[in-house]
């Protein structure tokens, strides 16, 4: 079991990387005084396999935890989802001291934590997360909000949790693809942060594969210790967080634009990180031989490395909407793995050509 502080100013809590944790969950919290029930969010799916054994890790605290059912995937991230979970919490009788789980993928996380925010104006919240990728990434740093029609997380709250469980077993279950896809936000933290993540990634990559249990808990610390170094400085979002977007920019437009093309959110990350690597490379922030480590290091965990992309003229347009867009396109660029660059002002010349030059590589 590896323990990882969060010095989060105010708000300081830990995440617990193992296996096998669910069910020894009393052991990983932290003292919460007149807590008497927990409110468990997790689909039907996750649900099935998962609550039994949290729920024996609560009892022995004692907390006598409550399933909230949610719909499966991201259209539980919604106003009305959330409305009927306060109701829940309303006639069950939920009080102030009372904690809010989520129980699942960052859906759950996202939700849940917006609902522990915002009921009777903040409950405690616990991270449970069961995909790689809220272990690495969606479960850490306090983030949570549902959808709108008119875009993602536009209604949302930081609600940092009181611990975060990540129970490396529950990857065992996840499907081929939802795994893969988490692999590809690990990627990130190996090129863009910690150069010892790459390590993992290209010497163990079997054990990775096999989904070892041993090999998981030291990749998913390591991801977690990044992310927990990079939120601590940045609670709010305003600046070093940022190099947590690397490969987003395009990843989110490819999500945007091509939604019918059916990537997943890690294959379009995947992609933008070739993106960045190749206008790294061409504008010299980055000498030759980035883009090959990047793309050796995709291919060999089954990740796309490049197009057929959309039309330029929609990439761009797409970048112009992104929220973080501040009147010129910025983008996270590597100088070399684990040397992150925010670099404004790229010229719309040069990314079209890569664009342009990615959309006839596969
Ligand atoms: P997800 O929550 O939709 O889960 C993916 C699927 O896997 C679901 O169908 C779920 O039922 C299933 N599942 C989960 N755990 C399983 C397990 N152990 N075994 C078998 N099946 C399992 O997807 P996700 O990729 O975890 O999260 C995506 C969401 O996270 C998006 O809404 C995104 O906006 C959000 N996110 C938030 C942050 C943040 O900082 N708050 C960061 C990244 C992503």
């Amino acid at each position: 079991m590896i323990r990882v502080p969060v010095p989060v100013p105010g708000s300081p809590y830990e995440v617990v990387v193992g296996s096998g944790l669910l069910a020894r969950a009393a052991g990983c919290l932290p003292e919460l005084p007149a807590a008497e029930k927990a409110f468990v969010v997790a689909d039907h799916e996750v649900a099935s396999r998962y609550l039994a054994p949290l729920q024996a890790g609560l009892a022995e605290r004692p907390l006598q935890a409550v399933h909230l059912p949610i719909p499966q995937g991201e259209q539980a991230k919604t106003l009305s989802v959330a409305e009927a979970l306060y109701s829940q919490l309303a006639l069950q009788e939920a009080h102030r001291s009372d904690l809010v789980v989520a129980l699942g993928g960052g859906v759950a996380g996202d939700l849940a934590g917006f609902v522990a925010a915002t009921y009777m104006r903040g409950v405690p919240f616990l991270q449970a997360p069961t995909t790689l990728t809220a272990q690495v990434d969606a479960a850490i740093g306090g983030k949570a909000g549902v959808n709108l029609p008119a875009g993602k997380n536009l209604v949302g709250a930081f609600h940092q949790p009181v611990a975060v469980l990540c129970d490396v077993s529950t990857l065992a279950t996840l499907p081929d693809r939802e795994f893969r896809s988490g692999l590809a936000e690990v990627a990130k933290y190996g090129l863009a942060v910690d150069p010892g993540v790459l390590d993992v990634l290209e010497g163990s990559r079997d054990g990775v594969l096999a989904r070892d249990g041993a090999v998981l808990e030291d990749l998913v610390a390591r991801c977690v210790r990044a992310k927990a170094a990079v939120v601590a400085a940045d609670e709010r979002d305003r600046g070093p967080r940022l190099v947590l977007n690397y490969g987003h920019t395009l990843g989110h437009a490819l999500e945007r634009v091509d939604a019918f093309r059916g990537r997943t959110h890690g294959e379009a990350v995947a992609v933008g990180m070739v993106f960045a690597a190749r206008l790294a490379e061409a504008l010299g922030v980055a000498g030759a031989g980035l883009t090959a480590r990047h793309q050796r290091l995709l291919a060999s965990y089954s990740l796309p490395t490049g197009g057929p992309l959309p039309d330029a003229d929609r990439v761009l347009e797409a970048f112009r909407m992104d929220k973080k867009h501040r009147g010129t396109v910025r983008f996270v660029l590597l100088e070399d793995v684990g040397r992150p660059r925010v670099v404004d002002s790229v010229a719309e010349g040069a990314i079209r050509e890569v664009l342009e030059r990615m959309g006839t590589t596969s």
